[in-house]
C-alpha cells in the first residue's frame, strides 16, 4: 500500500482488525520509508460486471433489470416471489463469479431460461419468445411443441 505522505510503495502491517460491525477489516500501517502511520479498510466488493449486448453495445449489469424481465415473464402465473427471488439471485450469483468482467447478454438469457424451465414452461416460452426475438411465428410453434414434449417427458 503506498504511503499517503510520501509515496513509499512499502508499508508495514502493525495491526489488523475487523470494524465493529464485522463488514470490513482495518488495518494500521506504517510506511518503511517515512514512518508514517496510515489506516486502510479492506471490504468486499462485488465485481462490476459489464454486458455486452449485440452489434457491441455494452452496459452495467443491473440486478434490477434482470429482475424485471423475469418477472414480465412470470406474470399472471402462479408463481411465488420468493422463487422469482432465488432464481434472480442464483443469476446475479453466476454472473459475478464467473471470473469475467464482461459477459455477454446471451449467456445471461441462457441462465434465466434454463432457470424458467426449472420453475414455469409457460414463463418460459415468454421468456425466450422475447429473448430470441421470433420473427416468424412458425419459428414459435415449433419451439413452443418442444417445450411441450420436453414437459411431457418428465
Ligand atoms: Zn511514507
Amino acid at each position: 500500500m503506498r504511503c499517503p505522505f510520501c509515496a513509499h510503495e512499502d508499508s508495514q502491517v502493525k495491526d489488523s482488525r475487523p470494524t465493529e460491525d464485522h463488514s470490513a477489516i482495518r488495518r494500521r500501517r506504517q510506511c518503511t520509508s517515512c514512518g508514517a502511520r496510515f489506516t486502510t479498510f479492506e471490504r468486499v466488493q462485488l465485481r462490476e460486471i459489464t454486458v455486452v449486448k449485440s452489434g457491441d453495445r455494452r452496459q452495467p449489469f443491473e440486478r434490477g433489470k434482470l429482475e424485471k424481465s423475469i418477472t414480465l415473464a412470470c406474470r399472471k402465473r402462479s408463481i411465488e416471489a420468493e422463487r422469482i427471488d432465488q432464481l434472480v439471485s442464483g443469476i446475479q450469483r453466476q454472473v459475478e463469479t464467473a471470473g469475467e468482467a464482461e459477459i455477454p447478454s446471451s449467456r445471461i438469457g441462457e441462465m434465466v431460461m434454463d432457470g424458467l424451465r426449472q420453475i414455469d414452461s409457460v414463463a418460459y416460452i415468454r421468456f425466450a419468445s422475447v429473448y430470441r426475438d421470433f420473427s416468424e411465428a412458425r419459428d414459435f410453434e415449433e419451439f413452443a411443441s418442444t417445450v411441450q414434449e420436453a414437459a411431457r417427458g418428465e
